[in-house]
């Protein structure tokens, strides 16, 4: 198949060619799209073809359900039974932007999409093309990350291609994303508020509306005898070819952990790779040095992760270790993404 890529800028955005790719979407056919946490593979979430379409160019496992993207609350009503208040408010404050609600859904919406499951994940994308694109489309948008399964998700349209030109009709590039980490998932259906993936959105944001909010543990422990709740969690995610390790704990200490396992490593014959932060860049003198961030913002570090995972996979490392980040806020997330991406291999130090 070939895959037609467009660019579109989002601060002066081409209506003929959101046409295009909204036509696409209305025949059924996969559309990659910018948001502004990772890009999005698009198809007709009311489409039952559609989706398993999005499934066979992803490789992805059919229990792990999607999200719909939306780009009015009014589009919200058809798709779910009922709309708590706690939703309402979070709505108010958070979209559009990364949280992704969970729902009871109405019969429109169909099992492809939820895994089977009586819920569904809908969300409202704080990007101007993807919300032009579903306006036009008027649809609700399935939209999973737009990778292979397993690999790190797309922060621009480069990786989209890497991962699945000649598998989907048409790529839309619309430059970086933002927020570089997929949304945050809030469980609203049931009787507690339950944060069953973290994300851009914080526990600590939400605890301001949602005083009994809870976090899935699952989510943040490598603990093989916790499940995560939500199907798509249990799955080793945004995996690098290479083996990872990520160390946490006082940085002063990190880093010297860090120089001397690359040491040992390096005379072992290794090709070692280290994702080091500004802080800390000069301190490594061996290895194949990234730099994700600044401990001091760590939205930059969620906003390079998948990047710099990218990264060390072109240059063909044979183990990259990362320094960890503190857990709290926007850091939740971030040591989420490392925890997936190391399938567990975290060593506080
Ligand atoms: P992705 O499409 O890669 O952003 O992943 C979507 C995430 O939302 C996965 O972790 C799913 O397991 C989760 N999700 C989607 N729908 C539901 C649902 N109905 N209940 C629980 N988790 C869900
Ligand atoms: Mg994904």
């Amino acid at each position: 198949m070939e895959t037609k890529i467009i660019k579109i800028d989002k601060e002066n955005i081409d209506m003929n060619l959101i046409k295009e790719a909204a036509e696409l979407i209305k025949e059924g056919k996969i559309v990659a799209f910018p948001t502004e946490t990772v890009y999005g593979l698009g198809a007709n979430g009311l489409d039952e073809r559609a989706v398993e379409g999005l499934f066979k160019a992803k490789g992805r496992p059919q229990d792990n359900p999607l999200i719909l993207h939306i780009s009015s609350i009014e589009q919200l009503k058809s798709l779910v039974l009922e709309v708590p208040d706690i939703a309402y408010e979070c709505m108010k404050r958070f979209w559009p932007g990364p949280l992704t609600m969970i729902f009871k859904k109405s019969h429109i919406v169909p099992y492809m999409i939820t895994g089977g499951l009586e819920t569904v994940a809908i969300r409202m994308p704080n990007n101007k093309i993807a919300l032009e694109l579903i306006k036009e489309a008027n649809l609700p948008i399935a939209g999973p990350s737009a990778n292979l399964s397993g690999r790190p998700s797309p922060t621009n349209a480069q990786h989209v291609i890497e991962d699945l030109a000649g598998k989907i009709d048409m790529i839309i590039d619309g430059g970086e994303t933002g927020v570089g980490l997929e949304s945050t998932v809030l469980d609203v259906s049931g009787d507690i508020p339950m944060i069953l993936r973290p994300g851009g959105v914080t526990l600590e944001d939400l605890q301001e509306f949602i005083p009994g909010v809870v976090q899935d543990l699952g989510t943040i422990k490598s603990d093989a005898n916790i499940v995560p709740k939500s199907p798509g969690q249990k799955y080793r995610h945004y995996a690098p070819k290479a083996d990872m390790f990520v160390f946490t704990g006082n940085i002063d200490k990190v880093v010297n952990r860090i120089k001397e396992e690359t040491s040992i490593l390096i005379k072992e014959g290794k090709k070692v790779g280290i994702m080091a932060t500004e802080e800390t860049k000069n301190n490594y003198t061996q290895g194949v040095v990234f730099v994700v961030g600044s401990r001091e913002n760590k939205e930059s570090i969620a906003s390079n992760l998948f990047k710099t995972i990218r990264l060390f996979d072109e240059k063909d490392v044979d183990i990259i270790i990362a320094e960890g980040v503190e857990s709290d806020h926007i850091g939740t997330a971030i040591m989420n993404r490392m925890m997936k991406a190391s399938g567990g291999k975290i060593i506080n130090i």
